[in-house]
């Protein structure tokens, strides 16, 4: 088979096999954009190389050779000529695109015979050298894997004895110089000469993008992103154009719109006299796109003419690289650009607007999980800032944290659970561990497209670049602005929105919610199928719920009403009394209570639908710690100050002692509670009818939906109806009004989903509580999994997720999908949804859409991430 195309011989749709940037250089070949000549070898390529322990598939370098006879041509050149030496970049390119996670080499096809040739080709030895001396620093980064800072240090000191402070300031003769040192830094190391050979320089950088794939920082950005490690890359060659040839050459990367506002304008930034990974690495900041007119006015109408041409084609905002050379523009690279949720909610309401894509396209366009972003806290804008310095504003957000030098202290402390604030002169792609960390990050070099910026805003973190009255020491763990001494561990603020670095915390506000976020939301819930509702225990989680877009409330828990200050006491008596009597008396004073605050969230709701579980964990979760009591009666019996109150320890004691259970989560719990303590549930029940008669009686419409916990068994849900309608006749008739209720079950042990078809012949709506389905389907606790041996399972891809975050769809879906099926047999119709934490997650909120539940309960802050993950679901 086909082991390596051609650019115009691919296309956009061909990404799994030439990679993202490969199909794009295809396409825009294609389309007759300048783009230099090249090839991309397959990701097929790369698996077989793994398969066959990290060997070339036979004839792979006879088909490059043919492939580049066609780019020899095409460029008028000739690879290893030395008269007129054709150069070319070996690319990296995955399917999916992980900006600077793995390897590119540029210049590549050097040798002492063709840079002589260069330099006479173009009549400029500085800027062959200058190649020659970048070609074999990343070649012997890349390939031969020599680390880094040793090239750094051999320029350095050039710059130093020269006494000049920028690269492009040193001399042929000094780069010279370099590349003599940088040579028998190689042989030294290598114990070989630097190869001479183009074709095998080409071969070795091949294959060292081939193993770029695995390299931890590689694998650490899949594992974040959840891209597959099985895809491989894609290599690419591609004839080199040159954007450090002189004062008409630059290079650079734009975005056809603002990444982080969305605003409809140009954005980018380039760098003159410059080549590639000059604008990314955040070695010079680099001039904004908009310069660009006044210096060369023809090559920024053509590119202007070339971004709009590219997002019109891709129907989506681009992510675009170029370089100039000598006044004539090259398209390098174009993806559909990365942006933050701001930008990608203006974007696709503006595009809608424009009659660029329909609605539907728009929704696909937003991450449902990057919403998140947009409904956090920002800085108040009304409070006075200590602001201490201005860089440029690269990610939105705010962000607190302690200030930390480094990636791998960062990742330390972030992991001991401290906040931290990554302050760098600008980061790198082995600095992603450490971004991963840490609450924000702030980089003194580099722009809005530099590597901090643009991993940042993939991950929503806020993120301040190019802030550089900042003078960073990282010998002395110290940074500077003017006389401003900040220390390392000091607690910093930035704001990612505006740029700002501030000393101190910051006092945070509600966002604002744009008119775009509000009428995607809006055509969203036109395609949606499901209902969203979200789990609310107060009136005040109720009224976020609704204002961020819940059709009902799918979920109150009734434990937290019992721990409140006032409440505890009383709770405490019910469980600790002896007889009947006492419990009631106990109950009688929690029955006004629990009146009060579903009469509360009733209200707010306003006659949609309110959801209401009735007690669910162990009892033993009401008292004092076994641990607590010990201490403190041993405190009083050493004292022996208080005997009343050492006896009530006592009995707390004993009572602490005969309510252990050896698994508290499959113990005395859950609807358990109600059938051993019907009075219990009697005392919740009334609340619930008592609110509901007493809002009517006021004018308002209510919809109580009183379920049962964790049950089993259909003899469980007859025992409790009975009761519920029983109470429900003497609450109607005592306050002379009817009003319409319902009464179910959750769906979260096996057997229930098992016996559905059963459990629906009483229970008039099922909620699927799927963290404790999972527990109980997996035999996993979820608190013993997490942080133990699940971590393992996910490493060992025993597990492909963590099934507490993204629902289980092959165990746990399959028992969902039956007890659907069964339920809607004996009832149909019956009204199903899902409460546990997976209904705010768009994976599992498709799922639920796929098996026709009603809909997906979750917290309040995350019922616009299911709104458009459900509108999604639909389309
Ligand atoms: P990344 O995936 O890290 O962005 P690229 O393969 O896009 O790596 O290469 C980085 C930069 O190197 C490009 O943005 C471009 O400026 C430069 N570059 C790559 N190939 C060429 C080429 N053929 N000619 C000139 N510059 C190139
Ligand atoms: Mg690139
Ligand atoms: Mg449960």
């Amino acid at each position: 088979s086909k082991n390596v195309y051609l650019f115009h011989e691919g296309r956009a749709d061909m990404k799994a096999l030439l990679g993202g940037k490969g199909a794009n250089l295809a396409e825009m070949t294609n389309i007759g954009l300048p783009v230099p000549p090249g090839m991309t070898i397959t990701t097929e390529v790369c698996k077989e190389y793994y398969r066959l322990g990290r060997k070339f598939p036979a004839n792979l370098m006879q088909e490059v050779k043919e492939k580049l006879l066609y780019i020899e041509e095409k460029a008028g050149k000739k690879f290893g000529d030395p008269e007129n030496p054709l150069l070319v970049s070996v690319r990296s390119g995955a399917m999916f695109s992980m900006p600077g996670m793995m390897d590119t080499i540029l210049n590549l096809g050097l040798n002492e015979q063709t840079v002589s040739g260069l330099a006479k080709a173009t009549d400029n030895p500085r800027f062959a050298y200058d190649a020659y001396r970048r070609f074999i620093q990343m070649f012997s980064d890349v390939v031969l894997e020599i680390p880094k800072h040793e090239f750094e240090y051999i320029l350095a000191r050039q710059k130093e004895e020269q006494g000049v402070s920028y690269d492009q300031q040193l001399s042929a003769e000094s780069l010279r110089q370099i590349i003599n040192d940088y040579k028998d830094l190689v042989q030294e190391k290598e114990d070989r000469p630097f190869p001479e050979d183009p074709m095998e320089q080409l071969t070795m950088a091949i294959e060292a993008v081939f193993r770029s794939w695995n390299n931890d920082r590689a694998i650490i950005y899949r594992n974040l992103h959840k891209i597959s490690h099985d895809l491989g890359t894609a290599v690419n060659v591609q004839s080199m154009v040159f954007g450090n040839m002189g004062n008409d050459c630059g290079t650079g990367v734009a975005f056809t719109r603002n990444p982080s506002t969305g605003e409809n304008i140009l954005y980018g930034e380039y760098l003159t006299n410059a080549q590639g990974e000059d604008v990314v690495a955040g070695i010079r900041t680099p001039q904004p796109i908009a310069k660009l007119q006044g210096e060369m006015p023809a090559v920024f109408e053509q590119f202007k003419k070339t971004a709009y041409l590219l997002e019109r084609h891709y129907r989506n905002m681009q992510d675009l690289e170029f370089t100039i050379e000598r006044s004539k523009l090259y398209m390098l690279q174009t993806r559909n650009g990365k942006r933050t949720a701001q930008a990608a909610v203006k974007v696709a309401y503006d595009m809608v607007q424009e009659g660029l894509i329909s609605k539907e396209e728009a929704l696909m366009m937003v991450e449902p999980g990057q919403l998140d972003q947009l409904l956090h806290r920002q800085i108040d804008a009304k409070v006075e800032l200590n602001v201490l310095a201005k860089g440029l504003p690269a990610s939105p957000g705010a962000a607190s944290g302690s200030v930390v030098f480094d990636a791998d202290e960062a990742e330390r402390l972030g992991k001991a659970g401290q906040k931290v604030l990554l302050v760098r002169t600008e980061t790198t792609p082995d600095d992603i561990h450490g971004i991963i960390a840490a609450q924000g990050i702030l980089t003194s070099r580099g722009g809005m497209t530099s590597h901090a910026a643009v991993v940042a805003r993939g991950m929503g973190k806020p993120c301040v670049c190019g802030c550089e009255a900042m003078k960073i020491d990282y010998d002395r763990k110290i940074f500077a602005v003017g006389n401003t001494i900040v220390n390392e561990g000091d607690l910093i603020s930035i704001d990612g929105a505006t740029g700002r670095v501030i000393l101190g915390s910051v006092t945070l506000k509600d966002p604002e919610l744009s008119k775009e976020y509000l009428t995607i939301l809006e055509w969203g819930d036109q395609v949606k199928r499901l209902g969203i509702r979200a789990n609310a225990d107060t009136p005040e989680d109720a009224r976020k719920a609704r204002e961020f877009g819940a059709e009902g409330i799918g979920l109150t828990r009734t434990e937290h009403m019992f721990m409140g200050q006032d409440r505890l006491p009383y709770v405490q008596k019910m469980i600790l009394a002896e007889t009947l009597e006492d419990r009631q008396e106990a109950l009688s004073h929690l029955l006004p209570m629990q009146e009060g605050d579903f009469y509360g969230i009733l209200k707010e709701m306003q006659g949609y639908p309110v959801c209401i579980r009735l007690l669910d964990p162990p009892l033993h979760e009401f008292l004092p710690s076994l641990e607590e009591l010990l201490v403190e009666t041993t405190e009083l019996k050493i004292t022996r100050n208080d005997p009343a109150r050492l006896e009530e320890k006592e009995m707390l004691l004993k009572k602490v002692r005969s309510l252990h259970e050896f698994n508290p989560m499959l113990g005395h719990r859950g609807c358990r509670l109600g059938i051993t303590f019907p009075e219990v549930y009697e005392m919740q029940i009334r609340a619930i009818f008592n609110a509901s008669a007493r809002l009517v009686k006021e004018g308002c419409k209510v919809l109580p939906e009183v379920e049962i916990p964790l049950t089993i068994d259909i003899s469980e849900m007859k025992f409790f109806k009975e009761r519920i309608d029983i109470i429900a006749k003497e609450v109607m008739a005592e306050y002379g009004v009817s009003f319409h209720y319902v009464s179910g079950t959750m769906i979260e042990l096996p057997r229930a989903a098992l016996l559905a078809d059963e459990l629906a012949e009483v229970a008039e709506f099922f909620s699927f509580g799927t963290n404790d389905l999972t527990q109980t389907t997996l035999g996993f606790s979820r608190d013993d999994a997490e942080g133990k041996f699940l971590t393992h399972y996910l490493e060992a891809k025993i597990l492909k997720e963590n099934p507490f975050i993204t629902l289980d769809r092959k165990g746990v879906g399959k028992l969902m999908k039956q007890a659907v099926e069964g339920g809607r047999k004996t009832r149909p119709g019956l009204l199903i949804g899902i409460c546990g934490e997976h209904g705010g997650e768009p994976s599992s909120v498709e799922f639920c859409h796929m098996i026709s539940l009603d809909f997906v309960s979750c917290s309040p802050y995350r019922v616009p991430i299911a709104r458009l993950a459900a509108a999604q679901a639909a389309i």
